[in-house]
């Protein structure tokens, strides 16, 4: 029996988590849930899912989930802080992480994951594209196993030969192409961006996803953050790394072998498939996912168009420049996105708020997570002024 902390178990990921861990309650069990501020979202889960901790990342709600956890009459312990994720994430009761917070907040615990060695399924992106060099650094030092569950690199682990750890050299990759389904706008000219709206934006064709990640999808900045994860996570030279639109996201993403092969992961877009594999991986199980009949696929490919969706141009600079360049880019995106979704940036405005931050901000080498969230801040506060210079300019 393995005990998993889900860290996100109130958004979309920890959702689909929640629903395969259900379905094997004979090999899984839940030790602890997470959430950002819902104290009666994630009590309920409690209810249901019968967690040893609970824990509510805003400090100030630890009273409140205490009571929501009493009135239910749980015996649930009520946790609240970064400390507490920080802890549950390393603690030796749990065997499984599951990184399924959004953004940079979900760093530390991503990281604490990686030192203590545990199995770690990583759908929190934004933190492999932070601290690349200190994740690697972590997980070599904790000597645990990253299974990505963003569903590209999953279908990527799945393809890459089991053999070494350097795919170029000894295992005949010579290409990682990712699959982006183009998001909601895809073919539209930027004209006809210029007025899109935030409910129009989350609208994703294949996908239900929270609505920072969907606003990614629609920029493609969600590919651009996949191709710097891609290299955190292989190893491989960024070069090596392509992208290519498929617009029914059946194909999660092909590895192209010197030989002329191509593998590839085929699925249905339903993030329980990578889950439930890496959950039990090297064994497979039940994801719960509906059958594909192959018979019924007809399967589309093409060119991103990276004039019109140019953030994910910015992020292949940010990964050129290396460096923490590409954790300014990833905090200059979660501003403008934020931004966007409240009405006080317009959708084409995304891509110029990141590109203003990256020139002003060269980048600097990573040293240490201190610096890093510093160097994170910096690049917030520039944002900021950048959209607030807009709307009075
Ligand atoms: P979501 O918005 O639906 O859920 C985010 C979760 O994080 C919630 O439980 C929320 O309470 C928690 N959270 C938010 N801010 C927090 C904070 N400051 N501190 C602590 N917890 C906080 O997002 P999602 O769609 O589930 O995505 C989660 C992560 O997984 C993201 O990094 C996303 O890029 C990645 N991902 C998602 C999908 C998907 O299909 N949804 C696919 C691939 C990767
Ligand atoms: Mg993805």
């Amino acid at each position: 029996m393995k005990s998993v902390a889900l860290f996100g178990a109130t958004g979309s990921i920890g959702g689909s988590a929640l629903d395969v861990l259900e379905r094997h309650r004979d090999r899984f069990r839940v030790g602890v849930l997470s959430a950002h501020r819902n104290v009666e979202a994630l009590a309920d889960l409690c209810a249901k899912h019968e967690p040893d901790v609970a824990i509510i990342a805003d400090r100030t709600l630890r009273d409140a989930l205490a009571a929501a956890l009493r009135s239910r009459g749980l015996k649930t312990q009520a946790e609240a802080g970064g400390e507490a994720l920080e802890q549950a994430a390393q603690d030796s009761s749990n065997d499984i992480v599951i990184a399924a917070i959004v953004g940079a907040a979900g760093l530390h615990s991503t990281l604490a994951a990686a030192r203590a060695g545990k199995r770690l399924l990583l759908a929190n992106k934004e933190s492999a594209v932070m601290a690349g060099p200190l994740l690697r650094a972590a997980l070599r030092k904790g000597g645990g196993e990253l299974i990505p569950i963003d569903s590209e690199h999953n279908a990527l682990f799945q393809c890459l030969p089991p053999c070494c750890d350097d795919f170029a050299a000894h295992g005949g990759v010579r290409k990682l192409w990712l699959t982006a389904s183009g998001g909601p706008f895809r073919g539209r000219t930027r004209e006809e961006l210029q007025h899109i709206t935030p409910d129009q934006a989350c609208a994703h064709p294949n996908w239900r996803m929270g609505r920072k990640i969907s606003v990614d999808s629609a920029t493609l900045m969600n590919k651009g953050l996949e191709v710097i994860e891609a290299q955190v996570l292989f190893g491989i030279d960024a070069n090596a790394i392509d992208v290519v639109v498929h617009p029914q996201s059946m194909i999660h993403s092909l590895v192209e072998y010197v030989d002329g092969s191509f593998l590839s992961q085929l699925g249905q877009p339903d993030m329980r498939t990578a889950i439930a594999h890496a959950l039990a991986w090297p064994e497979r199980i039940e994801a719960g996912v509906p059958r594909l009949d192959p018979r019924t696929l007809s399967l589309q490919f093409e060119a991103p168009d990276e004039e019109t969706f140019r953030c994910l141009a910015l992020a292949r600079a940010a990964l050129r420049a290396s460096g923490d360049a590409p954790a300014l880019l990833n905090a200059a995106n979660e501003v403008a996105v934020a931004a966007f979704l409240e009405n006080s940036l317009p959708f084409l405005g995304i891509p110029d708020v990141i590109e203003a931050v990256l020139n002003e901000l060269p980048s600097q080498p990573v040293v240490d997570v201190e610096t890093l969230l510093q160097r994170d801040l910096t690049a917030r506060s520039a944002a900021q002024r950048i959209i607030r210079e807009r709307v009075s300019g």
